[in-house]
């Protein structure tokens, strides 16, 4: 802050004025410790005769108007530093004063404002060069800002990712771990099961034809064992245990077939199939029998959700995949499709939503398994009310080898 500091005195000096009686009025401006300012004004006896002023005149000013001589001059001096003071203020003391909270804004983090100095001197090199700062400032915090963004999206994209990845290792674990179980246990009820079933029959042949209720008893405990067998057989196709035999499959003409093979059976009489191929698939190398099996769980899996009445779209087509040549086929239906909480548990070995005695809950899991060790992938989409649509990618295992597929038609019954 300015402060104006004066002084008015009457002094006596010792030198060239000896004896004479001096009027002294100074003035000074401080700025902080800065004296900026000062101001001596000197009315000796001397000087004011020589100025024409009588000895008269100077001895009433010196003595008689003392008073009226101090406070002009005082006056004169206020007035003088009083406009140094304004224009002072105007040139230094409020553009500091506005660089000063312009400062005080960016340490508390508003770097919206400017500072408006369009002076060109010094201080209003300093008001551009701070401005620009502030502009450079507030870029670069954008900058941070839209990375740090960038960044926590990355993170959450790659953590999502790993949680995925995660749930797939302790699918296939757990499917490895039970598909190592299934096989010892189909394993040791196959032979006792041979027996029940054997002895049964036996039985049954020897059994009186009129004891009625005896043949139905053992014809009972032959289905049941066969149903059993059914199962084991499920068990091992799961537990991979059965062998491969590979060959080039043109997937086109063994969906075909497969839906030659169901539509004569009563359950898929009021089913309408549409088959949507895309013609010219490459060859793929596969279990023709197991990948039938795959394709036969799909279209029975539909008609038991619709109840045996309703729509099948079957759908092929190619598929690059992380570089990797695959064919997809989608089996859609328009059942009920699958509850939400239900769709993570359907791949796993004996989930079934139906009743007793109808489903094992091992089709899935059985195909889940077949598909996977032909290097592909089953995945599903649905929602309550919308059907059910499965997708079976299996890779296309030599490339350039085009079989001529039928193109789509229509199968309707
Ligand atoms: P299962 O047929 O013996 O029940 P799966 O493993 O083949 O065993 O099927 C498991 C379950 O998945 C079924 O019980 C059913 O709830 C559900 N599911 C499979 N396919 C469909 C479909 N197309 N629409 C609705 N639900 C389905």
């Amino acid at each position: 802050m300015i402060k104006y500091e004066g002084m008015i005195k009457i002094v006596k000096p010792r030198h060239s004025l000896a004896g004479k009686l001096i009027l002294s009025v100074s003035a000074a401006m401080t700025f902080g410790s800065l004296v900026f300012g000062l101001l001596f004004i000197h009315f000796e006896q001397r000087v004011l005769l020589k100025a024409g002023f009588s000895a008269v005149e100077v001895d009433r000013v010196m003595h008689s108007d003392m008073v009226a001589t101090v406070v002009a001059c005082a006056l004169f001096v206020l007035i003088i530093s009083g406009m140094l003071c304004i224009i002072l203020y105007k040139l230094v003391s409020k553009p500091v004063a506005e660089l000063e909270a312009g400062m005080i804004r960016i340490a508390k983090g508003d770097l919206d404002q400017q500072i408006n100095i369009d002076s060109k001197d010094e201080i209003g090199l300093l008001a551009k060069i701070f401005n620009s700062m502030t502009s450079d400032l507030k870029r670069y915090r954008q900058d941070m800002e839209n990375w740090t963004n960038t960044l926590e999206d990355e993170v959450k994209k790659k953590a999502q990712e790993v949680i995925k990845t995660q749930d797939e290792l302790i699918n296939t674990e757990k499917l490895a771990s039970l598909g190592r179980m299934a096989a010892g246990i189909a394993h040791e009820l196959n032979s006792p099961l041979t027996g029940v079933v054997t002895f049964a029959h036996l039985l049954k042949s020897r059994t009186p034809e009129n004891e009625a209720q005896a043949h139905e008893d053992l014809q009972v405990i032959i289905e049941q064992a066969d149903r059993c067998s059914k199962i084991i057989k499920g068990l091992l196709g799961f537990s991979r245990r059965t062998g491969f035999e590979m060959a080039e499959i043109n997937l086109n003409a063994l969906l075909e077939a497969t839906v030659a093979m169901v539509s004569h059976q009563a359950r898929f009489y009021n089913i309408n199939f549409t088959l949507d191929f895309t013609t010219g698939l490459p060859a793929v190398l596969a279990d023709p029998n197991q990948i039938q099996q795959v394709f036969l769980n799909m279209l029975l899996n539909a008609s038991d959700a619709m109840s045996e009445k309703g729509a099948i779209n079957i759908t092929t087509r190619p598929l690059c995949l992380d570089g990797k040549d695959m064919i997809e086929t989608e089996f859609s239906d328009t059942g009920p499709g699958i509850p939400e909480a239900n769709i993570g548990k359907i791949f796993e070995p004996f989930f079934t939503t139906k009743p007793v005695g109808k489903g094992t809950g091992l089709g899935l899991s059985v195909s889940y398994g077949i598909i996977k060790k032909h290097g592909g992938d089953i995945l599903v989409k649905s929602g309550p009310g919308k059907g059910a649509s499965f997708f079976i990618r299996l890779p296309v295992q030599r490339k350039g080898e085009w079989i001529n597929a039928k193109s789509a038609e229509h199968i309707g019954h």
